[in-house]
Order: C-alpha cells, then sequence, then structure tokens
C-alpha cells in the first residue's frame, strides 16, 4: 500500500482508477482491487487515469484512525492539512472546510471559487480556461470539477468527426502534447439509403482538416491536463442538489448519498453526500441534465428568453474491431433514409478510427410518429444492409453505447442565460 502511495503521490505517473462506487463504499474492496494492479497500462480506450482522490484515501484509511471517510472523495492528507479543529471544521489547501466527518445527519462542506459539474468536453475547457487566466494574471482560484462517470470519459460515448478549432485555441500544443487525436479525415461520403442500396450523394459536411477521434479518449487527456494545471476533479460522484442561499442565489452542489437500500432503508455503508460550495457553480452536464432542468425551471430561463422547447434525439454506438484489410483510417460515412422512414428524422455514421477499429451508430431524432419504432431494432437493422454488412463480417462489437443529444440548436432553443459572475481576474 505505502509502495502504492509514494508512486502515486510523488510522481506523475498515471494511474488507472480502479475503484468504483462499492469499493468506495467498502475499504476492503478498495484495496482488493487496487491489489496486483497498482500501475495499469491504461484503460480500454487505451488512456490511463489518476485522481488524487486515491492517495488521499488511502493514506487516511491506512492510518487506521478514520472510520468513516469523506464521501466527496476528498480528504486531508498529512502535506496539505494546515489546520483542522476539534470540531472537524477547518482549512485543507486554504480552503474552508466545514465540518470535518460524516455523520447520518449532517454533511460535510468545501467551498471553492468554482464548481463544474460534469467533466466533459464543456466542463473541462471551462476548467482548464479558467486556471490558465489565473495562471496570466497570478491569481489562485480554486476550480473543482465533480464527475458522476466512474472516471472521465466513462460517460462520453461519441465516436467523432473533431473539428479541432477550438482546442486549438485552448491548448495550442495538444500535438506536441500527444493529444489522442491522430487520424486526419481522409475521406468523406455521403450516402442514400434503400433496403437493398446505397446511392452516393454529395457531402453536405466539410470534414477537410478534421479528425475521427474517441471523445471518450480526448476527455481523458483533458481531464490529465485540468489536473496539471491545478484543477481537482472528483470522477465518481453525481451532483444531485442544488444549492440555494436565503435569496434564492445559487451557491453550490450537493452530491448524492450513497449506501442507500433500493426500499430507502439506510445500509451499513451510508454515506452522507457532500456539498461543494462555489462563488460560481457552472452546470456543464450535456444534453437534458438533471440539475440544469431543475435550473431552468426554478429561474423560468425559457420563458424569459422566448426559446422554443428543446427537442432531443438518440445516438446508439458501437465500436467494431474489423478485418485489417477492410479498415482505411479516417473514412467518414454519412447516410440518410432506410432504415428510418421519410417521417423519421435521423441518420447513421460510421467512421474508421485507428488500431483497425470503426465507430458505427445511429442517430434518431425522438419526435417519430409512430409509436413502435424501436431505435435499437432499427440499428439492428442497419447492420445487415448490404453496404455495411460486408464491413462488419468477421469483426468483433468492443464497446456499445447510446447517449442523448440535443437538436433544438443554438438560434431556436436557447435559453435565458444565468450569470452572476462574481470573480475578478
Ligand atoms: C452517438 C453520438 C455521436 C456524436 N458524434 C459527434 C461528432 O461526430 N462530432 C461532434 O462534434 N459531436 C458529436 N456528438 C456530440 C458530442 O458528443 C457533444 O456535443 C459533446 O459531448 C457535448 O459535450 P458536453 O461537455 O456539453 O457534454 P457531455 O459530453 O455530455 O459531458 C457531460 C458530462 O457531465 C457528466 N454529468 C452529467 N450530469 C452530471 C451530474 N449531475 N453530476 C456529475 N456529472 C454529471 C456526464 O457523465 C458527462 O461526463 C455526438 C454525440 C453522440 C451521442
Amino acid at each position: 500500500m505505502y509502495k502504492f502511495l509514494s508512486i502515486s503521490s510523488k510522481s506523475n505517473s498515471l494511474i488507472r482508477r480502479h475503484q468504483t462506487l462499492s469499493s468506495l463504499s467498502n475499504p476492503s474492496n478498495y484495496f482488493k482491487n487496487q491489489a496486483g494492479s497498482k500501475i495499469s497500462s491504461g484503460t480500454p480506450n487505451g488512456y490511463s487515469y489518476y485522481h488524487p482522490f486515491n492517495q488521499n484515501f488511502c493514506f487516511l484509511w491506512s492510518q487506521g484512525g478514520f472510520k468513516r471517510f469523506f464521501s466527496s472523495g476528498y480528504v486531508p492528507n498529512g502535506s496539505n492539512l494546515r489546520r483542522l479543529d476539534g470540531r472537524g471544521s477547518g482549512v485543507v489547501n486554504g480552503r474552508l472546510f466545514v465540518r470535518g466527518f460524516c455523520s447520518e445527519n449532517s454533511r460535510e462542506a468545501m467551498e471553492y471559487d468554482v464548481v463544474i459539474v460534469g467533466a466533459g468536453p464543456a466542463g473541462l475547457a471551462a476548467a482548464i480556461r479558467l486556471k490558465q487566466l489565473c495562471r496570466d494574471k497570478d491569481v489562485d482560484f480554486s476550480v473543482c470539477v465533480v464527475e458522476k462517470g466512474a472516471e472521465v470519459g466513462a460517460h462520453i460515448i461519441s465516436g467523432n468527426v473533431f473539428e479541432p478549432r477550438a482546442l486549438n485555441e485552448l491548448l495550442p500544443n495538444w500535438k506536441q502534447e500527444e493529444a489522442p487525436i491522430s487520424v486526419p479525415v481522409s475521406s468523406d461520403k455521403f450516402w442514400f439509403l434503400t433496403k437493398d442500396r446505397a446511392f452516393s450523394l454529395p457531402s453536405p459536411f466539410n470534414n477537410k482538416e478534421n479528425y475521427v477521434i474517441s471523445l471518450s479518449q480526448l476527455t481523458r487527456w483533458m481531464g490529465v491536463k485540468a489536473e496539471e494545471l491545478g484543477v481537482e476533479i472528483y470522477p465518481g460522484f453525481a451532483a444531485s442538489e442544488i444549492l440555494y442561499d436565503a435569496n434564492n442565489n445559487v451557491i453550490g452542489i450537493a452530491t448524492n448519498d450513497m449506501g442507500i437500500a433500493k426500499d430507502g432503508y439506510k445500509k451499513d455503508t451510508f454515506q452522507r453526500g457532500v456539498e461543494l460550495r462555489g462563488r460560481i457553480t457552472l452546470l456543464a452536464e450535456g444534453c437534458r441534465g438533471s440539475l440544469s432542468e431543475k435550473i431552468i425551471k426554478n429561474y423560468k430561463l425559457r420563458e424569459k428568453s422566448h426559446a422554443q422547447h428543446q427537442t432531443y434525439a438518440l445516438g446508439i454506438k458501437e465500436v467494431w474491431e474489423i478485418d485489417e484489410s477492410k479498415h482505411k483510417p479516417g473514412t467518414v460515412i454519412h447516410t440518410l433514409g432506410w432504415p428510418l422512414d421519410h417521417k423519421t428524422y435521423g441518420g447513421s455514421f460510421l467512421y474508421h478510427m485507428n488500431d483497425r477499429q470503426i465507430a458505427l451508430g445511429l442517430v434518431v431524432a425522438l419526435n417519430y410518429h409512430n409509436p413502435f419504432l424501436s431505435p435499437y431494432h432499427e440499428f439492428q437493422k442497419l447492420k445487415h444492409h448490404s453496404a455495411i454488412k460486408q464491413l462488419l463480417e468477421g469483426g468483433t462489437v468492443i464497446q456499445y453505447g447510446a447517449r442523448t443529444l440535443n437538436e433544438g440548436g443554438f438560434q431556436f432553443s436557447l435559453e435565458e442565460q444565468l450569470l452572476d459572475v462574481q470573480l475578478a481576474f
């Protein structure tokens, strides 16, 4: 254990996080998970991930004095603890830390300048930019990101054609810093499918100088960059509640309680959530975030901007490993038509990534008229189309997932912006 600690706390080595919510609730599971896999070669996506939580938690537990640990995952270790008074309040890393230990009815809280919900591209880009501004202006604002996936990137399923313009501005050295962006688009096809045939149409897209990437890998890499700049990332914890002050101003979020049985009974492993209070709270939950919906409702943001209602689509995606001879890295194909009928908005995508992998998916707008339509079964049909089947034959599915996308667009469905900036750079 100490060997693991000394490696993780002193070096910049990336160590894959193995703990899950259940292993966090049960420290012995956590240690079992760590045993024999102290430094992993990486995730299935090829990226390792490490979070300082591991070292802090291990440190406290190994000291034997802590029967309960902080459900935020962030606990003070010997070096960063400056003052902790008898009641458990104190200052950690210069931050106010209210209440020291979990108890059944109270929550501990930590104060940050900026609390960000969601470690997707938006949340991490915001965190990185804030820290860059701090560096430029020689100020030190604390920024934390809470992510409900077990690790950064775990909930990002987009196999993606990526336009690097924004990344060029944010992290101009991404090539030298080995961002997982290595497959330039080499061909861009657009097909109209009927049941038996594929008709080639001129592509409405311009994917010149874009890349085929795994967005999950890119967010993992961005997570590492954010941590290098001093952002604290807490994966494995969902923000489940918005905190308001007496004047109905947002003052942060609280993470979910853990260890509650299906019938609502508190198990032995029960852990109260933690409050992360921020001078600014930034919601970057992605499509139809649960807290974002609450905020939109509470402040009537749609009504205020006379925004149209948001519309959504469902994207179902599989990653296949296919035969080397059929694999052409950088090939991009989008399709319209079959298996969807002419009343249903949607289409498919097929991107050749590296390592013999392709991302294949179907996006179906969720305003379809036919109540019996099953996007999953339409996707199964798509894979049997003659133009696609021949590519998949002999291949293996290695990942799959589904996720909703906003379809409403920037121009019609954008709510009133809620901005109450109190940070001064
Ligand atoms: C199948 C599919 C294919 C796509 N293809 C492309 C493409 O080719 N090119 C392209 O540019 N875009 C594509 N997109 C869209 C792209 O994925 C999104 O635009 C992008 O991911 C949005 O980034 P985001 O950071 O706003 O949200 P997300 O990527 O959704 O990230 C939000 C993060 O917040 C976390 N989170 C949410 N709620 C909470 C909470 N309460 N507490 C803690 N954490 C929370 C989530 O786990 C997630 O990690 C595709 C999307 C899908 C689904």
